[in-house]
């Protein structure tokens, strides 16, 4: 009888035994190829030599020290790297053990700037609905799953939502990309206005939707009118990249393909690449230089922040990236994905929407293509394909729809950066398999 508080106590789960390459096998012997790296984590699959070499190797000579105490030489050098390849402005990097973790950084980072800088009085947190920031009460807050969120209201801070930028379902007929990006932007300027520009410390936004819309990229123009609107009342703008960032879509940064940079970003799941607990805030120069020229002291702080085991495979994940040139790959086999997609699921009754970007894909499915009305989530139609995708040897990551009908189920595919074409096509028909037992 397993004693592990599991995740969902309504079923069991198969035990995973090893990890090679995309695949995972279980103790009975099967395989799963990993179309989701998880949640968007293994973006160098499973058991990467170099990896773990690099990380026995950190082992050896140390593998913690409290960070009150001292620094370490990976920490510094992982810092080092991700600062060369960061989008302009970015000076520091603040280490974290995750995604969650790194967004409460983030969210008590911005808040302490204002005092740093002596306007205290900004309190205000602006973030969108249909996002997910994490699971923690700060994270919660500001994003916008449902689902993940509703049971615990009582407890969350407050925070404004404005919309998504959600093509399929928030551009008005008629209305082009372009303006629908500029429409958000002026929502976001009015929502400013009513709450008082000098109240509002930060937006905060996914800079591609993951885990609660799948795979959703913005309108062309919208990041940078929203980068404006920020600038002209001083307001920090928050990109949480843990999901869509470290070449998931292409480009190591999500953001440099909107021609914007943040004052802080959240990156965690393809930082470490699942082989250690890592995550990070980049931090621009003018929000670490009101930090060095005030208080000298960011209140805050986790033990295993910039933890040597997790800092190796970090590091040792982007040098891997970077030497065998991956994000071509990403950009190639994502164009490619995404072509298979297309030509499978293009015509599909219940599939509404194809989406996404680089390695960074998603369906929505819908009960109705032309009223684009989703299923009832009370069918719980994702849980289903993803267990009949997993009866196939497949994993992906889907999520279901909202009972107002604002969103269908959706799921998404985020293979390993090392995925080739053949094995997409193996994907791509379980998807279509899974997806048509399940309706
Ligand atoms: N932010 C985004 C965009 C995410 O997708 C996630 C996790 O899926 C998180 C934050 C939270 O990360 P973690 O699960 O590592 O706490």
């Amino acid at each position: 009888m397993t004693r592990v508080f599991h995740r969902s106590l309504a079923h069991d789960y198969p035990v995973a035994v090893s990890g090679r390459g995309v695949t995972i096998r279980d103790s009975e012997g099967r395989d799963y190829i990993d179309a989701s790296g998880g949640a968007a984590v293994s973006c160098l699959g499973h058991s990467h030599p170099d990896v773990l070499a690099a990380m026995h190797a950190q082992l050896d000579s140390l593998a913690y020290a409290h960070t009150s105490f001292f620094t370490t030489a990976v920490a510094e050098e992982l810092a080092q790297t991700l600062v060369a390849d960061a989008p302009e402005g970015i000076s520091h990097v603040y280490f974290l053990s995750g995604g969650s973790e790194a967004i409460e950084t983030a969210l008590k980072m911005a808040r302490q700037y204002f005092v740093e800088i002596g306007q205290p009085q900004r309190r205000h947190i602006i973030g969108r609905r249909q996002s997910y920031h994490g699971n923690t009460l700060g994270a919660l807050a500001v994003g916008h799953n449902a689902a993940r969120r509703v049971q615990y209201a009582p407890l969350l801070i407050e925070a404004e939502h404005v919309s998504p930028a959600y093509d399929y379902r928030g551009r008005a007929p008629g209305e082009t990309p372009e303006a629908y990006g500029l429409r958000l932007a002026a929502e976001l300027e009015d929502t400013i206005q009513r709450l008082g520009p000098d109240s509002v410390i930060a937006f905060i936004a996914e800079t591609v939707g993951g885990a609660t819309c799948g795979a959703i990229t913005a309108p062309p123009g919208y990041f940078r009118a929203i980068r404006e609107v920020c600038d002209r009342h001083g307001i920090l703008l928050i990109l949480d990249e843990v999901m869509c960032g470290m070449g998931r879509t292409g480009t190591l940064h999500a953001c440099e393909q909107e021609g914007v940079s943040p004052d802080l970003m959240t990156i965690a799941k393809g930082l470490g690449g699942g082989f250690a607990p890592i995550g990070a805030v980049l931090v621009a120069g003018r929000v670490f230089q009101a930090f060095d020229r005030g208080s000298k002291l960011f209140q805050h702080g986790h033990t295993y922040l910039g933890h040597p085991l997790a800092c190796a495979a970090g590091l040792a994940v982007q040098t891997v990236i970077k030497r065998d040139n991956l994000l071509a790959n990403v950009q190639a086999q994502g164009a490619h994905l995404a072509r298979r997609l297309g030509e499978t699921f293009g015509n599909h009754h219940h599939v509404g929407d194809i989406r996404g970007r680089g390695l960074f894909q998603a369906i929505e499915i819908v009960a109705d293509r032309g009223s684009k009305e989703p299923f009832d989530p009370a069918l719980k139609l994702h849980a289903r394909i993803k267990a009949e995708a997993m009866a196939r040897g497949l994993m992906v990551y889907p999520s279901g729809g909202t009972a107002d009908g604002t969103r269908g189920d959706h799921v998404l595919i985020a293979p390993p950066f090392i995925v080739d074409a053949e094995t997409i096509d193996t994907i791509v028909e379980r998807l279509a398999e899974a997806v048509d037992a399940s309706l």
